[in-house]
């Protein structure tokens, strides 16, 4: 057994995103702050509706999926394709955007707490232009084993609603009590890193220091082991690296430049999400 070390820690800066959107981002602050599959990691939580009124209205994505988790808060999306869904508190959306969705995200509240997380996964060559799906998954559907939210994967013998495909990924969120150990294996070929938003927690034998609201790269191994003195939440994700080239433009994530020229050019003709 080899266990996963802190290798590097990509603190979280305010950013903006959408109309307005106040949040701060780790993973992909720059483009070379990813973490294969994984290109972004959003957390977005305020109790001053000024910061996320505005939502994130009607925009494109090609090329990759976007993963919306809700702890707080109430949000509707709708798309091109005439797909409607509401976001409560618990409910994950995972998009597949693949060859391209035109969609818009808007709270559906208008005080309170907004609170949660937007994650962006890549999808392989052979997936970017695929027709887009969507599947949303209420806060009932997804497995707690030991105060472990099992959003994909497996953990413990139970399998998340998300499993499988090209990157197999990981979405845990991790309640950790004070004085408390997480512990679990992970496929040793898989990228992970972990995110805590809530207190901050001790990783691997030599018991770094995961600081709160930064994500945290790890090292390769094929078990994970995180402690908290006072407590913490923490969002573990791993997936199996796609190794191919990225190129990004904004929401669009290809391997090539003449791939994003094409899907700037199909946005501006309409053709992205027909
Ligand atoms: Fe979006």
């Amino acid at each position: 057994m080899e266990i996963r070390e802190l290798q590097r820690v990509i603190p979280s800066v305010p950013a903006s995103d959408g109309a307005g959107v106040k949040l701060r981002r780790s993973l992909g602050t720059s483009q070379i702050q990813r973490h294969d599959p994984f290109l972004m990691l959003d957390e977005f939580y305020s109790d001053d509706p000024e910061d996320y009124l505005a939502g994130f209205p009607s925009h494109p994505h090609r090329g990759f999926e976007t993963v919306t988790y809700m702890l707080d808060g109430h949000m509707r999306h709708e798309d091109s394709r005439g797909n409607r869904g509401d976001l409560g508190p618990g409910d994950v959306q995972w998009m597949s955007a693949a060859r391209g969705i035109i969609h818009s995200e808007m709270p559906q509240q208008t005080e309170g707490r907004m609170r949660g997380f937007q994650l962006w996964v890549n999808l392989p060559a052979a997936e970017k232009m695929k027709p887009a799906a969507y599947r949303d998954i209420s806060a009932q559907d997804i497995p707690v084993v030991s105060g472990v939210k099992i959003i994909a994967g497996e953990y413990r013998s139970t399998q998340g609603p998300i499993h499988g495909g090209a990157t197999d990924p990981y979405y845990f969120d991790i309640r950790l009590e004070a004085d408390g150990t997480f512990e679990a294996p992970l496929p040793p070929g898989h990228n992970a890193f972990l995110y805590a938003y809530e207190g901050e927690a001790r990783v691997g034998a030599e018991s770094k220091l995961l600081p709160n609201r930064a994500a945290a790269i790890l090292t390769s191994g094929d078990f994970v082991r995180i402690k908290s003195d006072k407590g913490a939440r923490v969002l573990l994700l791993a997936g199996r690296p796609l190794r191919e080239p990225v190129v990004q433009y904004g929401p669009f994530v290809m391997n090539t430049r003449e791939e994003i020229e094409r899907a700037i050019a199909d946005y501006q003709s309409g053709a992205l999400a027909r």
